[in-house]
């Protein structure tokens, strides 16, 4: 056999330092990311099989199989999945393609105790492994290659892996650790079948272990379990969202959603349905408790899979989701659609617009119920996601009217961002006839702007805005249950039947006494004012500048500048 020594990334090496040196605080994880990579080795053989039925080499039972032997210390997980051909096994598992690990890589600090909770977080899939392995060898056929282009890899982990060619008949791969001393746990049945419950019973793959016997001793010895030579399922194999509700418990849930996630907090709300009707099709949704470090990338990719009759298709599928909503994760199934859809085909078919329009719904009748049953949750939410949120009224004019409901506001009033416009309103004036907001930069400008001395002295509660995305949403809200909503800073405020007539008086007797020197002042602010006033709505403060109606606003204006227009 021909064999090649070969050095890991540098990056890589980084990470396998890392992961077998940090006192790891829960190794049991090495065992879920090996089954899921079978899982999606599995996957991957199903979808190129649409096109080339061929590769399924008369063998069509997918499966995982668990299996250790007490002597050799070795502990094996082989699939029948699309295995990887030489060139895959040296890219894919000496390099780091994924870009969740780069990222992952990015964020190390170099402090050992906080590397390995970032491990936890993120899960390292293949090389978790050598937290319990001194040695890893893959032996494996990439479906479609002749017997002869097999590949074997071998790694203890520290700079280097080992490549050559080997003869294999079945196709896929087997990944057989070399147990470290002190994870000699793992060479027991029920130990393992524990993990696997705990972590992999969703998978919709079976997952197979030996069968074991107990055999009494003989001749005075003690009796122990033995193998039969027959294999045994060991979890549910029934993918998590095809399952009956009441069969489901949380954990399988929070569970489940870990592993779609690479989250390592549990969602903050869940919802798992079958929608039947025109379209019919599975959602199992999730809230996150936090937010993604690049939420506010409105590019990045959304968090739903979706599944055609339980055969993966696609990560991702943005067509599924509205952009607003991007944070939601999740599986949709449905019969609906054909196998071979593509991105493109999925953007004009009606089914999908259907799921989307249903899915948005779910999602806002959950944040609906964490409003008004579980108000903890619903301020992490909001924290979390509520500028995302905002985005809606802009994007998705159907729920307009929903996802204001679902809007909190800090106010010249409050100092907590708690108030809903449905409050606002319910605390106006009498003769109060809009909703007044204010933006700017942040809520500490916003709440001393001098534009709101008037409302100060009047009494009149003004909501905060100091989002980024605030001026833009609030373009598309008109108006809040029949009352408009306006900008303080905006234009000649008419505070209606809220200004008295003596001030009314008061400002036009100004206008007149002090148009001596405000016609001087437009002489000399010609150029960068449009029109030079006096008012009632200042208090304490000398001058403020205010947009004309209609106009972009000053933090509009600010923003754009930032953005390059
Ligand atoms: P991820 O699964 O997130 O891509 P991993 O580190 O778990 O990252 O695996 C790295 C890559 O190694 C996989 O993307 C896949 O290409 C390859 N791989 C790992 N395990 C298997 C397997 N059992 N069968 C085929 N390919 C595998
Ligand atoms: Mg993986």
């Amino acid at each position: 056999m021909q064999k090649q020594t070969l050095a890991f990334q540098a990056e890589v090496a980084q990470l396998l330092k890392l992961v077998t040196h940090s006192l790891y605080s829960n190794p049991e994880i090495f065992l879920r990311e090996l089954i899921s990579n079978a899982s999606d080795a599995c996957d991957k053989l199903r979808f190129e099989s649409l096109n080339d039925a061929g590769l399924y080499e008369g063998d069509a039972e997918l499966k995982v199989r668990v299996s250790f032997d007490k002597a050799a210390r070795t502990l094996t997980i082989t699939d029948n999945g699309i295995g990887m051909s030489q060139q895959e096994a040296i890219e894919h598992l000496g390099t780091i393609a994924k870009s969740g690990t780069r990222d992952f890589m990015a964020k190390l600090s170099g402090d050992q105790k906080n590397d390995a909770q970032l491990i936890g977080q993120f899960g390292v899939g293949f090389y978790s492994g050598f937290i319990v392995a001194d040695k890893i060898t893959v032996e494996s056929r990439r479906a479609g290659l002749p017997a002869a282009q097999g590949v074997r890899w071998v790694s203890d982990g520290t700079g280097e892996f080992e490549v050559g060619e080997i003869e294999r008949a079945e196709r896929g791969t087997s990944i057989i650790l070399h147990l470290k001393d002190d994870a000699t746990e793992y060479l027991n049945a029920w130990k393992l079948k524990g993990i696997i419950n705990k972590y992999s019973d969703h998978i919709s793959l079976p997952i197979l272990m030996p069968k074991e016997e107990w055999k009494e001793g003989e001749n005075d010895q003690p009796g122990e379990m033995v193998t039969t030579g027959e294999w045994e399922t060991v979890n549910q194999a029934a993918a998590l969202w095809t399952r009956s509700k009441k069969d489901i418990t949380q954990e399988h849930y929070d569970e489940f959603y870990k592993q779609i996630s690479y989250d390592s907090e549990a969602p903050l709300a869940t919802t798992h349905n079958r929608v039947e009707g025109a379209t019919e099709y599975t959602q199992l949704l999730f809230i996150p408790a936090k937010a993604p470090m690049d939420m506010f990338n409105r590019d990045k990719a959304a968090g739903v899979k979706l599944y055609v009759k339980r055969v993966f298709i696609m990560d991702d599928a943005q067509a599924l989701m509205p952009t607003y909503l991007r944070f939601v994760k999740g599986v949709v199934d449905s019969a609906d659609l054909p196998l071979n859809v593509s991105r493109e085909l999925l953007q004009e078919s009606r089914a999908v617009k259907a799921i989307r329009e249903g899915n948005t719904r779910r999602v806002l009748s959950m944040i609906e119920d964490l409003a008004a049953n579980d108000a903890g949750k619903f301020k992490t939410f909001y924290a979390e996601f509520g500028a995302v949120l905002k985005e809606g009224l802009g994007e998705d004019f159907a729920n307009r009217e929903r996802l204001a409901k679902l809007l909190r506001f800090a106010s010249s009033t409050t100092d907590t961002t708690t108030v809903s416009l449905a409050d606002y309103k319910a605390r106006m004036k009498e003769g109060q006839d809009a909703i007044y907001y204010i933006t700017a930069d942040t809520l500490a400008a916003a709440k001393n702007s001098p534009q709101l001395e008037i409302f100060r002295k009047k009494g009149i509660e003004v909501l905060l805005m100091a989002d980024r995305v605030d001026e833009w949403a609030l373009n598309y809200l008109n108006e809040f249950d029949g009352t408009p909503l306006q900008s303080v800073a905006k234009g000649a405020v008419d505070l209606g039947k809220l200004q008295d007539e003596d001030e009314k008086k008061a400002a036009e007797e100004a206008q007149t006494q002090f148009k001596p020197i405000l016609d001087k002042l437009k002489e000399v602010l010609k150029d960068k004012a449009k029109d030079v006033r006096a008012t009632t709505r200042l208090v304490d403060s000398a001058a403020c500048l205010v947009v004309q109606d209609g106009d972009m606003s000053t933090q509009l204006a600010r923003l754009l500048k930032q953005a390059g227009q």
